[in-house]
């Protein structure tokens, strides 16, 4: 068998955003595309304490671009570095739609009683 450079599982030509070196013997649940990383300072907690804001810490958040190999949906996911929590992981579509929403509590955080749960679809979430 000539060698490739290719692992004999990876049927499909990686996305153009990934950088991850895939090897004959990686673990089936590590055989996935992901991105380079984005690590920016945050301040940020995993709000799982009262209050909220107690787990507000400084951490490295780190963002990623990933999807399994053979699979069609792309996820982003957003964790620390140096922490287990906070670890938000969502759907490309999803992530548009987290953007989009994060844009508007950042310039005019709805007011009491006009946040309706929809999307801008008007869908139910
Ligand atoms: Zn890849």
């Amino acid at each position: 068998m000539v060698d490739t450079g290719v692992p004999s599982w990876l049927d499909e030509k990686c996305p153009r955003w990934c950088a991850r070196t895939h090897c004959e013997d990686d673990h089936p649940e590590d055989r996935y595309h992901q991105s380079e990383a984005t690590i920016f300072t945050a301040r940020a907690g995993a709000g799982d304490d009262v209050p909220l804001n107690a787990t507000i810490r400084p951490l490295e958040l780190c963002i990623r671009t990933g999807r399994y190999v053979g699979e069609r949906e792309t996820w982003i996911v957003i964790e620390a570095l140096e922490a287990a929590r906070p670890r938000l992981l969502v759907t490309e579509q999803s992530a548009r739609d987290l953007l989009h929403h994060l844009d508007r509590h950042l310039s005019r955080p709805p007011r009491a009683g006009r946040e309706t749960g929809r999307d801008r679809r008007g869908e139910d979430r």
